[in-house]
């Protein structure tokens, strides 16, 4: 499983689980992914970011109160599935393995990202911030990167 931070094009900012970076691009394709908040299936993936240090803020959110909010939040599939603690702790370790093998690069991620892949840097992991439209060029110039998957809220 794969969570990803999607974004429409109206700028709602989404989380969602896929089950393979693959099920995404099919989910994608057919359509069926759609924002939760105005209900369109133009989505993309958004950040590729832990959510550290985050200095932006993504206030392109209308929220409404608190309506709805855990409705939203669970696009997909998977939200109270029993495997949702493995998950959690496989995401931590996840995370705990890039975050201590790769360079936090903060907001550079998207120019350092693409230094690497124009081989003006030494290639290493990295990891950092990126706003929707960063990843979206690295996206079209084909850099390629991974979305550093946000941990699930803890729940009991
Ligand atoms: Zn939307």
């Amino acid at each position: 499983m794969i969570q990803y931070a999607l974004v429409c094009e109206n700028t709602h900012q989404f989380e969602a689980w896929f089950r393979s970076a693959v099920a995404y691009d099919d989910q994608i394709k057919m359509g069926v992914v759609s924002c939760p908040i105005c209900a369109t299936s133009k989505v993309n993936k958004a950040l590729m970011a832990p959510a550290v240090g985050r200095k932006g803020n993504s206030r392109s959110l209308e929220k409404n109160g608190d309506q709805e909010k855990s409705e939203g939040a669970s696009v997909s599939l998977s939200a109270g599935h029993p495997e949702q603690k493995k998950l959690q702790q496989a995401i931590r370790q996840l995370r705990e393995k890039i975050t201590s093998e790769a360079d936090y690069v903060g907001n550079k991620f998207a120019s350092e990202a693409r230094k690497i892949h124009d081989e003006k840097a030494e290639p290493r992991g990295i990891y950092g911030e990126a706003t929707p439209e960063e990843a979206a060029s690295l996206i079209e110039d084909g850099v390629e990167f991974m979305p550093l998957p946000a941990l699930p809220e803890e729940q009991n």
